[in-house]
C-alpha cells in the first residue's frame, strides 16, 4: 500500500477496507483505513466534512497510484485515461473510529436502489474487506476546507437533506452542543433506511420515508410547514432547464455569482430572521425548489442558508 504523499497539506493514500455494514436496503457502512490516517484529523468538529473517494472504473480496473503525487497531482491525474485514474466522487466523513495507525474513517454510501447506479456506488455494494481505493481528505494541523456547516451566532438550526445528507445530517447532530435548538428532516427512500440518532434533546429530529413518492416532496413541503410557510406545491416544481448540477449557495460561496460574505463575518451575531440558520442539502432540482421557496417567495436571507446540490437525478458527478 502506498503512503508516499508526505509533501502535500493533506492526505492523498490508497486505503483498504476494513469494515462492511449493510446498514439498511439504501445504505452501506464501510470503514476505510491506511497507517497514514494517523494523521487524519480536522481544527475543531467534523461537522458535514467531505472527502474524495477515488474508485477503479470498472470492477476489474486498476487503481491509480499517487507515489511521489506533488502540488500537480490533480492535473496530471486527469490527464489519464478514465480507465487508469478511475472516478473521483464526494462523500461525507460520518465518523472517526479507532487512534494511531487504525484510524478509520467511516463512509455511508447511499445504494442507488431507484436510479441509475454510477461507478461510486457500484463500487461500494460490491465493497468487501482488503479491497482498495484512494482517499483525499484533511491531515491534521493543514487547511483543506470542505465543511460547509457555519451556524456562527444562530440561535436554532434547520438541516434538511435527502439520503445522501444523512450522514452529513446525522454527523452534525451528533456533534451538536446539548444546549443546540432546532429541527432536522431527513428524507429516505424507505422506512428501514431510518438510523438512530445521537442528537440534542433541543432538536427535533423527524424522518420522512418516500416509499415511491416523489423525491423531494415530502422534505419541501415538511420545511416549508415547520417554518410556518404556506407550502406553495408549485415552487417545488422546478423546470429541467432551470436546475444548476453543480448549485452550491451558502452564505460564502455562489455557484450562480451572488454577492458572498467573508468568511469571518459568519463570526458575527446573526440577526436575520427568527435567529435560523438553515442547512439544506440533496438532489440539486429539490434543493433548487427548496431555495426558490424559501429565499424568492419566503424572503429568507441568503446569509442564513447554505443549499447544496449533492447530486443530480439523470447526471453523473465529474471527475
Ligand atoms: C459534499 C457532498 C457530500 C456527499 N456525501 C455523500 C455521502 O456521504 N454518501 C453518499 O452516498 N453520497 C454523498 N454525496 C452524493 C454523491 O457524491 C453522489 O450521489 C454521486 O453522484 C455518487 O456517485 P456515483 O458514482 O454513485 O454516481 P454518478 O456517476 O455521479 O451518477 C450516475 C447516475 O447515478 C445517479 N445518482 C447519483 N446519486 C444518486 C442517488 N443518491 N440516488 C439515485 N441516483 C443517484 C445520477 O443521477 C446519475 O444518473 C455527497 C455529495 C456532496 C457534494
Amino acid at each position: 500500500m502506498s503512503t508516499a504523499t508526505h509533501d502535500l497539506p493533506m492526505l492523498l493514500e490508497e486505503v483498504e477496507v476494513r469494515r462492511v455494514e449493510r446498514l439498511s436496503p439504501s445504505f452501506v457502512r464501510l470503514e476505510l483505513g491506511c497507517p497514514a490516517f494517523a494523521e487524519l484529523g480536522v481544527d475543531g468538529p467534523w461537522w458535514d466534512q467531505r472527502f474524495k473517494l477515488i474508485v477503479p472504473h470498472a470492477p476489474d480496473a486498476a487503481l491509480p497510484s499517487f507515489e511521489d503525487a506533488d502540488a500537480s497531482w490533480f492535473g496530471t491525474w486527469l490527464e489519464r485515461p478514465v480507465e487508469e485514474r478511475g472516478v473521483m466522487r464526494t462523500y461525507t466523513v460520518r465518523e472517526v473510529r479507532g487512534s494511531g495507525a487504525d484510524t478509520r474513517l467511516v463512509v455511508d454510501v447511499v445504494l442507488h436502489a431507484d436510479g441509475e447506479v454510477g461507478p461510486g456506488a457500484a463500487w461500494a455494494a460490491r465493497a468487501a474487506v482488503g479491497d482498495r481505493a484512494v482517499v483525499l481528505a484533511p491531515r491534521r494541523g493543514q487547511q483543506f476546507g470542505g465543511i460547509e456547516f457555519t451556524p456562527g451566532g444562530a440561535q436554532r438550526v434547520l438541516l434538511a437533506g435527502d439520503e445522501t445528507a444523512v450522514p452529513a445530517i446525522t454527523s452534525i447532530l451528533s456533534q451538536l452542543p446539548p444546549e443546540a435548538h432546532g429541527a432536522a428532516f431527513l428524507e429516505v427512500p424507505h422506512a428501514e433506511d431510518v438510523q438512530s440518532v445521537v442528537h440534542p434533546e433541543g432538536v427535533q429530529v423527524t424522518w420522512l420515508p418516500r416509499e415511491g413518492a416523489e423525491l423531494g416532496a415530502l422534505l419541501h413541503a415538511a420545511v416549508l410547514t415547520h417554518l410556518g410557510c404556506a407550502a406553495d406545491p408549485a415552487a417545488g416544481d422546478v423546470a429541467e432547464d432551470e436546475v444548476d448540477p453543480e448549485l452550491w449557495e451558502t452564505p460564502t460561496y455562489s455557484s450562480s455569482g451572488e454577492e458572498v460574505l467573508e468568511p469571518a463575518a459568519l463570526e458575527a451575531p446573526a440577526d436575520v430572521r427568527d435567529g435560523l440558520y438553515l442547512w439544506i442539502a440533496g438532489e440539486s432540482r429539490v434543493v433548487t425548489g427548496l431555495r426558490r421557496a424559501l429565499v424568492t417567495d419566503h424572503g429568507f436571507d441568503r446569509r442564513q442558508v447554505a443549499f447544496m446540490g449533492y447530486w443530480r437525478r439523470g447526471v453523473a458527478m465529474k471527475s
